[in-house]
């Protein structure tokens, strides 16, 4: 088993973006949760160790890693951008909280399938795609409802 700098580092080399240590801790916060952190929720996780680290280089970091393809920026609804990583190929979706902002990940394999459509009628090759679906989270749903309930009472 590799220790986990070296895939971090290797990562970031495959994928011809330069290497610095900053960097190193960026991916890494994406990489290892999957609350799919704001540029303002890493900058929290790191400052304490990297004291002279801003709020600007975290967004700089993420937007080298968005470019080169390593991580992925989300389309939410939110005011700030959160990030994801998908390990090798793998695919999955995002089902985005219009009340709260949470997003959760699930998994749909038929929907790959699109690509091949993309490819075979319109002829697009290497092809990507990515998916958000909007709604409430239970637990929005459930406050919503009960508040709703509460004040046909009142
Ligand atoms: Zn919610
Ligand atoms: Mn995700």
């Amino acid at each position: 088993m590799k220790k986990r700098s070296e895939q971090l580092v290797e990562i970031l080399k495959r994928h011809n973006a330069r290497v610095t240590e900053q960097r190193i801790a960026v991916l890494d916060a994406v990489m290892r949760t999957n609350v799919h952190p704001t540029a303002a929720e890493i900058y929290d996780q790191l400052k304490d160790r990297f004291p002279s680290m801003s709020l600007a280089t975290v967004y700089n970091n993420l937007r080298v890693l968005t470019s080169e393809k390593v991580i992925v920026e989300l389309r939410t609804s939110g005011d700030s951008s959160r990030y994801d990583y998908f390990e090798n190929g793998e695919q999955h979706y995002h089902a985005v909280c219009r009340s709260c902002g949470k997003v959760v990940d699930f998994s749909y394999p038929e929907l790959t399938d699109v690509e091949l459509a993309a490819a075979r009628l319109v002829h697009f090759h290497e092809t990507s795609h990515q998916l958000e679906v909007y709604g409430l989270c239970d637990a929005c749903y459930q406050k919503s409802h009960e508040s709703n309930r509460l004040q046909a009472l009142s």
